[in-house]
């Protein structure tokens, strides 16, 4: 995994995360290790990933498999000789990995979609006519997405009291959304629209991802235009970019698409991925409670359809644009990625333990995603992204 850290004197820079160790990619440059692969070591002293993502995929394999031997091999010589490129992760302080010009949320996953629906418009049917057609999404605010562990302070805005009278003050419905995150890793000129058969040469690479979210603002703002303020306030990202080559091992097919959708949309090939994901929450005073665990093979349009619908009608990505799939629920009430649903819209509180209880977040909570994929004795690590509740 890549990031930007800081430690000591030492300003942001490139690193590879390896256990619990880091090692400062800024650091093996200066040593000369990058010298014979034909790549500008002046990448890794950036602050953030930008200039490393836009070497290309050929070059990043050339460094993986090059940090691979360094890493692997155990009897020597490079941990021994230059330990000063390996720094401990509890020395460090981490930064957001990549500037982001553009995010783009999704709404890619199918059950909690429905769930939603049925929350929101009781009486009709929970999936608008559109959604097995395209995948839905907004454009959401580049500016607001943090780095795992920034606090978020609890938004205030305009909802409904419970007389149904427009108000005004903190948001009393704060949840969290569970997501992942596509980091782009190429871009296309405007104009240009991306083929689905090329479209995952367009990922660097995966985070988690949550998109924080006031219901209850949301509710009162959204039709017709969709979410604004009771998103735009904060949005969580994994300080560490998974490379998606290392999601391979976990490649599946989809759900069946029905009907099908049209040609441009249609894959060839399986573009779904098993990883397994879950939502740990943990309120002041307590211990971590898992609340949900769920996985990414719920979703029903993979990445490749989002970054195709995306660029059909000729919108251009750029390099560390953000692509968020939109909340990610299983079928059943244990595997849901929002409050929202856990509680069933604020009218089933959640019982974390003995003592709290919650139907949306209250100050002090935080909240940790974390995922994974695991298969014959692979094991990839999505890492985590956490964030507390701060009183508005
Ligand atoms: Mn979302």
């Amino acid at each position: 995994m890549y990031g930007i850290f800081s430690y000591d004197i030492a300003s942001p820079r490139v690193g590879y995360k390896h256990g619990r160790q880091i090692l400062d990619l800024e650091v093996v440059g200066l040593l000369g290790y990058f010298d014979d692969l034909g790549i500008d070591p002046t990448v890794f002293t950036k602050p953030v990933l930008n200039d490393f993502i836009a070497l290309g995929k050929p070059a990043h394999q050339r460094i993986r498999q090059h940090l691979k031997e360094l890493l692997n091999d155990e009897t020597i010589a490079f941990r021994h000789v230059h330990d000063q490129a390996f720094i401990d992760e509890s020395r460090v302080q981490m930064h957001l990995p990549v500037r982001i010009g553009n995010y783009t949320d999704f709404y890619a996953g199918i059950h909690h979609a429905e769930n939603v629906g049925r929350m929101f418009r009781p009486n009709a049917d929970p999936l608008l006519p559109n959604y097995r057609h395209l995948p839905v999404a907004y454009h959401g605010r580049a500016s607001s997405i943090v780095v795992s562990g920034t606090p978020i302070r609890r938004p205030v805005g305009q909802f409904l009291n419970a007389d149904n009278k427009p108000t005004f003050g903190p948001s009393q419905a704060l949840d969290f959304e569970l997501e992942l995150g596509l980091v782009i890793g190429k871009s296309n000129a405007l104009g240009e629209s991306i083929a689905i058969d090329e479209a995952e040469d367009y990922i660097f690479g995966v985070t988690l991802f949550n998109d924080w979210s006031a219901r209850d603002i949301q509710r009162w703002e959204y039709q017709p235009l969709g979410p604004f303020l009771g998103k735009n306030f904060a949005s969580s990202l994994s300080a560490w970019v998974v490379p998606f080559e290392d999601l391979e091992p976990f490649r599946i097919n989809g759900p069946q698409q029905e009907p099908t959708p049209l040609p441009y949309l249609q894959t060839t090939q399986p573009s779904h991925f098993d990883l397994e994901l879950e939502v740990i929450m943990q309120p002041v005073g307590y211990e971590q409670i898992v609340i949900s665990r769920t996985n990414a093979r719920y979703l029903y349009w993979s990445f490749a359809q989002m970054i195709v619908h995306h660029t059909v009608g000729g919108c251009n990505l750029q390099i560390g644009d953000i692509l968020a799939t939109g909340t990610i629920s299983g079928t059943d009430s244990g595997s849901y990625g929002s409050l929202l649903e856990l509680s069933q819209n604020g009218t089933r509180p959640l019982h974390l333990n003995t003592h709290e209880t919650r139907t949306f977040l209250n100050d002090g909570d935080t909240v940790l995603l974390r995922g994974g994929g695991f298969s014959d004795g692979i094991r990839v690590d999505l890492g985590d992204v956490a964030g507390t509740v701060l009183p508005s």
